[in-house]
């Protein structure tokens, strides 16, 4: 399949092509577009066949559901009932990196929410996003636009990495703003729980609800007793091609085990690639360093994450070492994925 691709200008869009890709869904097609989260892989999501589409490009398992994206707040076609708390989220937060989880209408079909009653949903903020859903005229499922398993796009050149020759048409934008898959609350539980970390963080949504906490299996390594509720969460993500462990700990202990550990594998003549920050870049022995950014700005740090990860694929390293950060606020979401980019092989400095 040839797949188009239309780089925009975000300031002034060019309605032309934002009617080119929505007729594209409209006749079930698969669109992927710029979200400030990551970039999605995006097709009409009340046409069954059109969602299928998604799940074959991906090679996304098809128990894992998908989010579907609205440009306005009326949701009210697609779900059941709107608790309070979600209307005060919405009025809070949307648009915004955030999805809820409410319980769907019949009009959402079951392959769009992988045969669950319930089904996520989100309103981006970003222009080409909001523009391309209304001018699609319905809702818009979009899981992000990697092939499933590796760390989701941020960037318009990673979107044409895995897709090209696969969708129809890849719209291209700024790079993500915030870096990191949205937020994501269960609102048809009390109290509240967030499935998935992101930069809507825990302490900001106690504002909303001082119960509100964290499903505990997406700190952990998943086990066949201790599922995350979220199934996506489950699977291997994020994951460039070499191994990743994470070294955690005091900052100058972490600064000696990786050395320790780069030079135990440089004698083995292995090529180690180092995930560091700009406080501590310089203080490694391995050549191939990467920082994802200064560790008093953990949004750049999210923003730059999945490229860095992505980024290792090209430099033909065998093992990748990263630093550990702190979890709170946006540090849940960075480290949730770090860890699952890892397979949770952590080593404490
Ligand atoms: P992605 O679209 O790639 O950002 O992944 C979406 C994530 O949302 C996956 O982890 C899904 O399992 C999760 N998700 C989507 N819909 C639901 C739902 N109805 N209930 C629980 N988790 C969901
Ligand atoms: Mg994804």
């Amino acid at each position: 399949m040839k797949t188009k691709v239309a780089i925009l200008n975000e300031q002034s869009l060019d309605k032309n092509i934002i009617l080119e890709a929505a007729e594209i869904i409209k006749r079930g097609g698969v669109v992927a577009f710029p979200t400030e989260t990551v970039y999605g892989l995006g097709a009409n999501a009340l046409d069954e066949e059109a969602v299928k589409k998604i799940f074959i490009a991906k090679g996304r398992p098809q128990d894992n559901p998908l989010i579907i994206h609205v440009g306005d707040f009326n949701i009210s076609p697609y779900v059941k009932e709107v608790p309070k708390v979600a209307k005060e989220i919405m009025n809070k937060f949307w648009p915004g990196p955030i999805t809820l989880i409410f319980e769907k209408s019949d009009k959402v079909p079951m392959i769009t929410s992988a045969n669950l009653s319930t089904i996520g949903v989100r309103m981006p903020d970003n222009n080409i996003a909001r523009e391309l859903i209304l001018a699609a005229n319905t809702t818009i499922a979009a899981p992000s636009a990697n092939i499933s398993g590796r760390p989701s796009p941020t960037d318009v050149d990673s979107c044409i990495e895995d897709l090209s020759g696969k969708i129809d048409y890849i719209l291209g934008g700024e790079n993500s703003e915030v870096g990191l898959e949205s937020t994501i609350v269960d609102c048809t539980v009390n109290p509240i729980c967030i499935l998935r970390p992101g930069a809507i963080t825990l302490e900001m949504l106690k504002e909303i609800d001082e119960n509100v906490y964290v499903d505990p299996a997406v700190l952990n390594k998943p086990t066949e007793d201790f599922k995350p509720k979220a199934p996506g969460m489950k699977y291997r993500h994020y994951a460039p091609k070499a191994p990743v462990k994470i070294v955690s700990g005091d900052i100058e202990k972490t600064i000696a085990k990786i050395n320790e550990i780069v030079l135990n594998y440089i004698e083995r003549g292995k090529r180690v690639g180092v995930i560091a920050t700009d406080e501590t870049k310089n203080s490694y022995n391995s050549d191939i360093v990467v920082s994802l950014g200064s560790r008093e700005n953990l949004y750049e740090i999210g923003q730059n994450l999945f490229k860095v990860l992505r980024s290792f694929d090209t430099m033909d390293v065998d093992i990748i070492l990263c630093e550990a950060f702190n979890e709170q606020g946006v540090g849940a979401a960075i480290m949730n994925r770090l860890k699952k980019s890892a397979g949770f092989d952590i080593i404490e400095a």
